[in-house]
């Protein structure tokens, strides 16, 4: 059974048929309004979310599915204590899919080792959030016709910003992509997608979103991650790192594109929304059809087997990743990745 945990959990195959598809959805919706009639979406979000919970119910309810769930964590029985295995345990009797979201990172494989169904990762902590990546995959496609060849400027919250991480590894498996991320120098980028990722990619850091601006095809702007701060202070002195204005795009390529996962929170002016180049609202409408391909591609099982990962289990080992999830179950199995020397928690991806 596949679930989708990472973006790399498909091949590249996998993911272009899985833009086409979205693709082709946006253009004929009508051609797929009975795809999933009579299945069952269950949205389990362990972690608050509107849009994210929305456009998955937008896109079971396009099939011709239903949906069921809960919004919060304190309506589930995680209030009572249930760890994650129990809970899609049980949602997988009621349900022929569940979409995730938690607080924790690494719940989304938590999830998917012990579902009856597939699991598709809604966002983890500060992990992923591939079906953004998708979302974000199918926008650079139609906005600039390719994905192979081009510079993105990522710019905000680099540490904690999960749709970031997503989708740097996904770019990795394209051509000649170059990257730049902006930042300020406490939310750069984290070091495991240095040591991982990004060895195998050409990338530039700074601080400068003005001087960064000028060499862009694609400007991929996220707010500032507050709820991952452990320090409110430090988040108050970083929130205003960035605003993009009118006059700061001046010099950008005229056929430069302005993304964002939303919700933006203050750091892209509104005086930019009418500006050709801002394509953030045109992503979020990508959002439910990418997702429809997805529900559509793993209800039908048209994928084949998944790519092999080399996990090894050692029970005295402990993840020193204070937020992953192997620190909120009760007897989760401990599981990790070897990998050119480094091992690190198959869950959370921190060195271990
Ligand atoms: N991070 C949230 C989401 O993806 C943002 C929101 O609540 O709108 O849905
Ligand atoms: N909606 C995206 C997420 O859930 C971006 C954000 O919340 O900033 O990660």
């Amino acid at each position: 059974m596949r679930h989708l945990v990472d973006i790399t959990d498909l091949t590249p195959a996998e993911r272009e048929a899985l833009l086409d598809l979205g693709e082709e959805m946006l253009r004929h919706p009508g051609d797929f309004a009975d795809a999933a009639r009579g299945r069952i979406l269950a949205t389990l979000f362990f972690e608050p979310s509107t849009r994210t919970r929305l456009s998955f119910e937008s896109a079971m309810q396009s099939l011709g599915g239903g949906t069921l769930g809960f919004a919060e964590a304190s309506s589930s029985s995680a209030a009572k204590g249930e760890g994650v295995a129990d809970t899609v345990r049980v949602a997988g009797c009621y349900a022929d899919l569940i979409a995730m979201r938690h607080p924790k990172e690494g719940a989304a494989l938590m999830g998917a080792l012990y579902a009856p169904v597939p699991v598709i990762n809604a966002g983890d902590g500060g992990h992923c959030h591939p079906t953004q990546t998708l979302t974000d995959l199918l926008t650079i496609r139609r906005e600039l016709g390719r994905v192979d060849g081009l510079t993105v400027g990522l710019c905000g919250d680099l540490k904690y910003g999960r749709t970031v991480h997503s989708l740097v590894n996904a770019l990795a498996a394209y051509r000649d992509v170059r990257l730049v991320f902006i930042s300020p120098e406490e939310l750069r980028i984290p070091a495991y997608m240095k040591e991982g990722v990004l060895r195998r990619m050409s990338y530039a850091e700074t601080d400068s979103l003005a001087d960064a601006l000028p060499g862009l095809d694609l400007l991929y702007m996220t707010r500032i991650q507050r709820e991952r701060f452990a320090d409110p202070e430090e988040y108050l002195r970083l929130r205003d790192s960035f605003l993009l204005t009118p006059e700061l795009l001046r010099p950008a390529g005229e056929h430069m594109a302005v993304l964002h996962p939303l919700p933006r929170v203050g750091e892209i002016s509104a005086a930019v929304d009418g500006d050709p180049r801002a394509a953030y609202f045109r992503q979020a409408r990508c959002g439910r059809f990418v997702r429809m391909a997805l529900i559509h591609t793993l209800l039908s099982g048209a994928l084949g087997p998944a790519p092999a990962r080399d996990l090894r289990e050692h029970p005295g080992r402990v993840c020193p990743n204070p937020v992953c999830i192997t620190h909120a179950e009760r007897e989760p199995r401990r599981l990790f990745l070897e990998e050119g020397g480094a091992c690190r928690c198959a869950y959370c991806e921190a060195e271990a």
